[in-house]
């Protein structure tokens, strides 16, 4: 039976979830506030975490930092409709999802589901996105001079090393394994999350920005009233 650990100040969602999640036959613990959220995370040997990002003590943002540090647990983050940054520093910083407040329990525990049968399948891949990095081993490149190895994680611009992080490093290869294929923003994140993310297209854009900032505007173009698309 599988762990999973409430960090949530709101006593009526973090009781309401904990309600749904004995329902669906999960074992429960729950945490009011960052700092005994992050003890319990440590020590309580969780299958998943379900971590709120507007906590007292320590913010949820800071518990996933000092968590990563020992801890490969799921996360799943919970967040504000209006907080993109959030949403892309949570997964940057290895959460492994993030759902907006207020959310329908069935979506909650649907990604609850995924996250827990990924990480049965690969235990150490359960903090790596899509979980099938290793598959095709092979060194991508396009005209506009990026090269990308689908194996090492190297990536370079024009003969120079470019730093990406993981979910910037994995938009940019679904990009590339599709070159010239006009990529909607819809496709990409279900591509790159695995399922679909209801209307949060957005945090595309701000993947595709970080890019371009790391490399340059002609490496992605933008397809207008489409999405994205590598030439
Ligand atoms: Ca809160």
């Amino acid at each position: 039976m599988s762990r999973i650990l409430i960090i949530e100040d709101e006593e009526k969602i973090s009781r309401f979830v904990e309600l749904e999640l004995s329902h669906e036959g999960y074992e429960t613990g729950k945490a009011a506030d960052g700092r005994s959220g992050l003890d319990e995370a440590l020590r309580g040997d969780y299958d998943l975490v379900i971590l709120d990002i507007m906590l007292p003590e320590l913010s949820g943002i800071e518990v996933l930092r000092r968590l990563r540090k020992e801890s490969d647990v799921p996360v799943i983050l919970l967040t504000a409709r209006d907080s993109v940054t959030d949403k892309v520093t949570g997964l940057d910083m290895g959460a492994n999802d993030y759902i907006t407040k207020p959310f329908a329990i069935e979506e909650l525990l649907a990604r609850i589901r995924v996250i827990l049968r990924t990480a049965e399948r690969d235990p150490k891949n359960a903090s790596a996105g899509d979980g099938k990095e290793d598959a095709n081993p092979a060194v991508l490149s396009t005209p506009a001079g990026i090269e990308l190895n689908t194996d090492s994680h190297a990536v370079t611009y024009r003969g120079q090393p470019v730093e990406l992080t993981n979910r910037e490093f994995i938009l940019l290869r679904i990009l590339m394994e599709n070159r010239g294929v006009a990529m909607s923003r819809e496709r990409l994140l279900s591509e790159a999350w695995g399922y679909d993310y209801y209307g949060e297209t957005n945090i595309i854009d701000v993947y595709v920005r970080y890019i371009r900032q790391k490399t340059a505007d002609e490496v992605i173009k933008t397809i207008r009233g489409v999405g994205y698309m590598i030439d």
